[in-house]
């Protein structure tokens, strides 16, 4: 509906996967796994509802493997103080918005993830999130600093970061083969 979907399809098609944007609830059921961009969680939550689409995804994210980055991982998380988001509890944290200060708005840093990839990763932050009371079933496969910035907890996987905004399809790659492939 809005933000960086893109991106994300291009990423995708770098790898060869097919995909498609969901409008309806319609669409949802020709996928087999989703992706929830980046862009801007209040908006996505007006849109998502405006457009009765917001309960049918509830519904599919019971199900459907999914990765969230930025915005996209503020929606799959618990429930945060603030009514205009809302929130999908598919992850045990709670998104702290726009957690490193309006005035540096974005930056991008270099993140080592060897628990996933053997090469360094270029990681685009911008207005990005902070996860606060991480429950114990949210696996970190990242940090930056001393905040977890890619995390996994069964069929969901979340990124703080943009990886759709560098030409690296690395994270996509590990989304499909270890959470998507696996999940069948
Ligand atoms: N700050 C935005 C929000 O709160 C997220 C920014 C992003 O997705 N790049 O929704």
């Amino acid at each position: 509906m809005q933000g960086s979907f893109a991106k994300h399809a291009y990423s995708m098609g770098n790898l060869g996967i097919k995909s498609r944007a969901v409008r309806t609830a319609e669409d949802l059921k020709l996928i087999d796994a989703l992706i929830l961009p980046g862009g801007e969680s209040t908006t996505m939550t007006l849109l998502l509802e405006n457009e009765g689409l917001w309960d049918p995804l509830n519904e599919a994210l019971k199900t459907l493997p999914v990765f969230g980055t930025c915005a996209g991982a503020i929606l799959l998380g618990q429930q945060i103080d603030d009514e205009r988001v809302r929130c999908f509890n598919r992850i045990n944290y709670k998104a702290e918005r726009n957690a490193y200060g309006r005035q540096i708005e974005s930056f991008s840093t270099t993140l080592v993830i060897p628990s996933i990839l053997d090469h360094d990763f270029h990681a685009v932050f911008i207005r990005a999130p902070k996860f606060r009371e991480i429950g114990p079933e949210v696996v970190p496969l990242a940090v930056f600093g001393s905040d977890p910035v890619l995390l996994k907890q069964g069929k969901v996987l979340v990124a703080s970061f943009h990886p759709e905004l560098t030409d690296d399809p690395s994270i996509h790659k590990y989304f499909m083969d270890e959470i998507v492939l696996k999940s069948r």
